[in-house]
């Protein structure tokens, strides 16, 4: 195992949250601890949030949106949003290390994710331009314009996921600068630093005390306060469909919009004819990146039964390539699962599959030796499943795919579409007729051909059904966190 000089954001030993541009201690004065997955051992403490600092939070929040951050022009929002671009790569080094030690991130991935990450600050500082209304021709009777006007939503209680929060936060940041909205964000207990961290750099680049807050702690504590605060005008949460429930309910108090990125069980669909040498290595990935720990993972996958032996066999194969292990060493694929919550999760998936008659193709175990101590799981497939079977039909965020038969397009239609989810699906084909046949008949919120979890910011990413409601990226994205009012003026 590699060891590094523990960042100095940890040598303090605890965590506070963040509010209005300074450390505060929790109100309950109590903290929960957080552990390295790699190897399980406690990393730091982290303050536990309670419905009073929740409100402490929501306070500071309503006061920026209220004060001289209303006066940002777009323009000022856009230099504002380059100059946070500018210190998170700055220190984009320091958060991969924090995320890597929070929840098992491989250091590979996070370089990888470099590029995206960019990229989504750079896509929202263009959007501060798109806040704007229109001049709408009307047919009233008697001399009248009417136009629309755009305003920021408000206060934005953003409840964001373990799986990446060092990209994944930037769903709430980037839109809230960009519109000129305030946020509380409440970031996972599994993961919260690369969150905490970023808040603080947003201070040191200039965003105004109290536009964006961090609470930690639990969610049923924290989190379920955020989501029914009555001063929140909006909550975007990032997880479970469980939660999602939860946050639904706890909505409706304040009748509060919210926007929901749930799971997923998305169908990934290999024809005969296409070029297994790309389609063995994206469809593993699909599964694999992040030891599985994507909403968007292509755990379905669907092979037609011309092919059905080969392709098991060569992603058998490619399974024995793939590096498992310290996340901190460069070379490794797959680094441990975020929590041992997860970890037990996944393994009692494992064992549900060998129990419903699923063929155990490749990995299945727990990693052992040097590894005992972390959260490790090597990739998993299971062949000869049927749609049916629960590791076909429930989220297992983990390195397990299951593969299914199909014999023709119409068929493999209905099965792809029989889920309560609507993430994801992606096609392989050679085929164009075959690919836009699936493109279109695939209920799910965005659908790849020949490749697999290409997520461009400025293209709206979405679920149907258990998957949630509204976008992250894109314009309808950035509309969501602004309101509308519509003028009409008499000219007589
Ligand atoms: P998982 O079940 O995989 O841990 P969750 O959906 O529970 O995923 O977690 C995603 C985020 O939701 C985390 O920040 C978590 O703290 C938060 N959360 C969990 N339960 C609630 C709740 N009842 N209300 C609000 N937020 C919650």
């Amino acid at each position: 195992m590699i060891t590094v000089q523990t960042p100095n954001f940890l040598l303090d030993g605890r965590k506070q949250h963040y509010i209005n541009g300074r450390w505060q201690a929790p109100i309950k004065n109590e903290y929960i601890t957080t552990y390295n997955p790699a190897n399980g051992e406690a990393l730091t403490q982290l303050a536990r949030g309670s419905d009073a600092d929740i409100d402490i939070a929501v306070q500071a929040a309503r006061k920026a949106f209220e004060g001289d951050w209303r006066k940002y022009s777009p323009a000022d929002r856009h230099a504002l949003l380059m100059s946070v671009r500018q210190v998170i790569e700055q220190n984009l080094d320091e958060l991969r290390l924090l995320e890597t030690l929070d929840m098992g991130a491989p250091f590979a991935r996070t370089e990888r994710m470099r590029d995206h990450l960019l990229r989504m600050i750079s896509f929202f500082a263009t959007q501060t331009a798109n806040c704007r209304g229109e001049t709408i021709p009307n047919s009233l009777p008697g001399n009248f314009s009417t136009m629309t006007i755009r305003a920021p939503i408000g206060v934005v209680g953003g409840i964001i996921p373990w799986n990446a929060p060092i990209a994944g936060q930037w769903w709430v940041i980037g839109v809230v600068l960009a519109t000129g909205c305030t946020a509380v964000l409440k970031p996972a207990e599994d993961a919260s630093l690369s969150v905490l961290r970023t808040v603080e750099l947003l201070t040191s680049a200039g965003v105004p005390d109290g536009v964006i807050n961090a609470v930690t702690g639990l969610g049923n504590e924290a989190g379920a306060a955020l989501a029914k605060h009555p001063h929140v005008n909006k909550i975007a949460f990032t997880g479970s469909p469980a939660t999602g429930r939860e946050i639904i309910r706890a909505s409706a108090g304040s009748i509060k919009p919210v926007t929901l990125e749930l799971g997923g069980k998305s169908p990934d669909i290999v024809f005969a004819d296409a070029d297994l040498d790309r389609a063995v290595p994206g469809v593993s990935m699909g599964v694999f990146n992040n030891s599985g720990q994507v909403c968007y993972a292509g755990t379905r996958v669907f092979v037609q039964s011309a092919i059905q032996k080969e392709f098991v066999a060569r992603i058998s194969e490619f399974c024995k390539t793939l590096k498992v292990g310290d996340p901190l060493d460069r070379s490794v694929q797959l680094g441990p699962l975020t929590s041992k919550r997860q970890l037990d999760r996944v393994l009692e998936y494992i064992e549900i599959g060998k129990s419903e008659g699923a063929t155990l193709s490749a990995g299945g175990k727990r990693l052992g030796g040097d590894y005992s101590n972390g959260f490790y799981i090597e990739p998993t497939v299971f062949s000869d499943v049927n749609n049916n079977m629960r590791i076909a039909r429930e989220e297992i965020f983990g390195p397990v795919m299951s593969i299914i038969p199909f014999d023709t397009a119409e068929e493999v239609v209905g099965l792809a579409n029989d889920t309560n989810f609507g993430l994801g699906g992606a096609v392989w084909t050679r085929d164009v007729r075959t690919a836009m046949k699936l493109v279109h008949e695939i209920r799910a919120g965005q659908v790849w051909v020949n490749c697999y979890g290409m997520v461009d910011p400025s293209v709206g990413f979405g679920g149907y059904k258990e998957s949630g409601f509204g976008w992250k990226g894109g314009t309808q994205h950035v509309d969501s966190f602004l309101y509308q009012k519509a003028v009409t003026i008499n000219h007589d």
